[in-house]
């Protein structure tokens, strides 16, 4: 089989109505950046992608008039990955990898106008599109080729963002909306108050919801290491399964590590690790026992298989960011996988609501993998015309 085409396609929808956010960031617009690999077979890969955003030259630009424009890693799929990949056999992952990756550390690498963080993106929304067609040349679904270690996976909810006027009795019935739901894992964003109204939130949530919920917490790298230290002490009394990301960006992996050493609440990071030798560093010295690696936002699912084997030896698991149209299958083939997240409204994920035709369902804080070969999702061709910019 030989790759002969491949497609770049910018998916962005309309800011969020209402203003929300986490510590620090506002959430803006929800984009991803979807791939198409077509082959001299007929089959066609689909992958996924979504860039930094925020300002960042992510995978779409929004011109000065409003509109907006593929760019970033929607471009640098079809202006260097494409031409890089045509001819080539796009079962041979691994060698692929290697080729694209490599761009990274040419002579000149910056001279072409890339970033890393878009060549990284670009390579996960190929990589993911590869594995696709792995599948479906196999008539297997991908979990299934990755080891098939069950076919339900668990999945919580993310949500407790802050809002203007939004009170602590609002974000407890949001909280038992979830449970309604069927969620029996919820996590909630702190860190944009002070730690003491966010021991509030929390003992609230946990007064209203009783011991049965998991509870996760995520500061979204909001605090600095004496603050995360003293926040993560007050917490412990509230069983929480996990605290994400709880230190600044500039201390995220030694900084890290005299939290994990301070606190009996397990430390979750890596949805911002770019690759293996990030993620090693999270787990030998940020002490981090949930590792987060984002295969959709870098190195695809080739480097994640190689960080599910650092996490078995360590004795880490994987609970993967964002999209679980991909990370379900993820979890769901190996070992270590933990748990998935979902969000509860289009507001959050509207490619979730939006984008297929055909995608598993999530009942009782559970997903059900299909039996369909590779990711199994058909994509609805109306919502890729409405929010899609080719690149
Ligand atoms: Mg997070």
């Amino acid at each position: 089989m030989k790759i002969t085409d491949i497609e770049a396609i910018a998916l962005v929808w309309p800011p969020p109505e209402k203003h929300f956010w986490t510590a620090l960031r506002p959430i803006g617009r929800v984009n991803e950046l979807l791939v198409r690999v077509h082959t001299d077979d007929g089959i066609v890969g689909i992958g996924e992608a979504h860039g930094a955003g925020m300002g960042f030259p992510g995978i779409y630009r929004e011109t000065n008039d409003g509109a907006i424009e593929a760019a970033g890693a929607s471009k640098l799929v079809v202006e260097v990955l494409k031409p890089l990949l045509v001819g080539e056999d796009p079962l041979d992952n691994e060698r692929l990898w290697e080729k694209m990756f490599r761009l990274n550390h040419q002579v000149g690498w910056t001279s072409a106008g890339w970033g890393r963080p878009q060549v990284l993106t670009g390579i996960a929304g190929v990589d993911i599109a590869l594995w696709d067609i792995k599948g479906k040349a196999a008539n297997l679904p991908v979990y299934k080729l990755l080891g098939g270690a069950r076919n339900t996976v668990p999945c919580y909810v993310t949500g407790g963002y802050y809002q203007d006027g939004k009170t602590v009795s609002d974000l407890v019935h949001e909280c038992e909306t979830y449970a309604d739901m069927g969620y029996r894992a919820i996590k909630l964003k702190i860190g944009h108050v002070s730690v003491e109204e966010d021991v509030e939130r929390v003992r609230a949530v946990r007064d209203s919801l009783g011991p049965d919920m998991d509870l996760m917490l995520d500061v979204n790298e909001g605090y600095d290491v004496p603050t995360a230290i003293r926040a993560a002490r007050l917490l412990e009394p509230y069983d929480i399964r996990w605290l994400e990301e709880p230190v600044h960006w500039y201390d995220r992996i030694e900084g890290l590590g005299k939290v994990a050493d301070s606190t009996t609440i397990p430390i979750a990071s890596g949805e911002n690790a770019q690759h293996r030798w990030d993620a090693r560093d999270l787990i030998n010295r940020g002490g981090v026992k949930v590792m987060q690696f984002d295969c959709t936002r870098n190195s695809g699912i080739t480097e994640c298989l190689k960080i599910a084997g650092m996490c078995a030896m360590n004795n880490v698991r994987l609970a993967p960011h964002h999209d679980p149209q991909v990370h379900g299958h993820l979890v769901a083939g190996v070992e270590v996988g933990e748990i998935v997240e979902t969000f509860p409204t289009a507001d959050r994920d509207p490619i979730w609501e939006e984008l297929f035709t055909v995608r598993p369902e999530i009942r009782n804080s559970e997903m059900t993998l299909l039996d369909r070969p590779g990711w199994g999702i058909e994509l609805d061709e109306d919502a890729l015309r409405a929010r899609g910019v080719w690149a």
